[in-house]
């Protein structure tokens, strides 16, 4: 059953708003307590200076971790009751977990920020994701200045990415990762996108709420190591263009055509030479041209073939994940929705 929550048109909570702060952890064992630490006393300080409610609130996401970081979670929340968990049966990706944790939050907060658990972005700033939140935003995005931080290869390729999105056609802010402010009906609008091939990144411009963006210093790594091999960021950046773009299916289908006119003219030339006498064997541009047609046309069932598997994969609608423990259940905020629901 889905409990739907009345939607405040325009209406947002900026007086004392509650706010989440959602943080997607795999294997993060080396950073977490001090990711913790630093998430807290912001949170804090924000609290005594009245920006947020006291309800405001840490929402930790273990991506079914393999390291301790789940019972890292749990000691920090029986310390500290602003922090909450909840720990997913397995590894979902960092978008799903992102994801699960966001319509976790959105049960009890006003707005929420995603962060990574890696103090890669600038904590700091969240104090203006909350100010420009108060003049109405409902989506603040997290810009950072400079790669300088980053290896040259993780740079160029990361920003080659960009470019190469914005050329097929994906709505992508620039230099934008996943360090954002949401409100909760841009929230309620996200959970309206039911695909299982999740980039976030091309759907919240999508959702078409007023936005804004600050600028931010990216640092290196706090402790650990990337959770994000070549391998998955190739992996991402394909996902994040076949997901949103025809443009690769175009480009196969004008290839193909501007292949066929070639083949005319050549068909229409392979003749000419026959009728005037001056055909020869040509057994090399024969075996050239069947391996040249042959790749194409295999590499064209490829790709539609990807985007195939892809309408396979929505049509099975399976959940994007099962949350297998909470730590606690998180303060009611409101009931008036929920009168029949009963929280067991
Ligand atoms: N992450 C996750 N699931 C994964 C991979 C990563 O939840 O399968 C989290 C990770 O713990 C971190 C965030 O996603 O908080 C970003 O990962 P990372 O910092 O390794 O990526 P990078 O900054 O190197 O692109
Ligand atoms: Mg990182």
């Amino acid at each position: 059953m889905s409990i739907r929550v009345p939607n405040r048109e325009g209406n947002l909570n900026v007086a004392s708003p509650v706010l989440s702060v959602v943080i997607p952890c795999y294997n993060e064992e080396e950073v977490l307590p001090v990711t913790a630490e630093r998430l807290t006393s912001m949170l804090s300080q924000m609290k005594a200076e009245g920006l947020i409610s006291e309800n405001s609130f840490l929402l930790f996401v273990d991506d079914g971790s393999k390291d301790k970081t789940w019972q890292i979670i749990g000691s920090l929340a029986r310390e500290q009751p602003m922090i909450h968990g909840i720990k997913l049966a397995h590894n979902a990706g960092h978008q799903n977990a992102l994801f699960a944790g966001l319509m976790e939050a959105k049960k009890q907060a006003d707005c929420v920020i995603s962060i990574d658990a890696d103090l890669q972005d600038d904590v700091d700033v969240m104090r203006e994701f909350m100010q420009k939140y108060k003049q109405g935003f409902e989506i603040v995005y997290g810009v950072r200045k400079s790669r300088a931080s980053d290896t040259f290869f993780k740079r160029t390729t990361a920003e080659g990415f960009y470019r190469f999105m914005r050329a097929m056609g994906v709505q992508i802010v620039f230099n934008h990762a996943d360090y954002r402010l949401l409100s909760r009906r841009a929230l309620e609008y996200l959970e309206e996108y039911r695909e299982r091939n999740l980039f976030l990144r091309g759907i919240i411009p999508l959702l078409g709420l007023k936005s804004a963006t600050v600028y931010y210093d990216r640092h290196e790594r706090y402790a650990g190591q990337s959770k994000y091999p070549l391998r998955k960021m190739l992996a991402f950046a394909f996902e994040g263009i076949t997901s949103f773009s025809v443009t690769p299916i175009r480009f196969v289908t004008l290839m193909g055509f501007s292949i066929f006119i070639i083949s005319i003219a050549a068909g229409l030339y392979a003749l000419w030479s026959k009728l005037a006498g001056r055909s020869i064997g040509g057994w090399t541009s024969l075996m050239l041209s069947i391996w040249f047609i042959g790749g194409i046309n295999l590499m064209s069932i490829g790709l539609i073939g990807e985007y195939i598997g892809k309408i396979y994969l929505e049509t099975k609608q399976r959940p994007r994940y099962l949350i297998e423990e909470r730590l606690a259940p998180l303060p009611q905020r409101d009931t008036s929705y929920d009168k029949m629901g009963s929280r067991s």
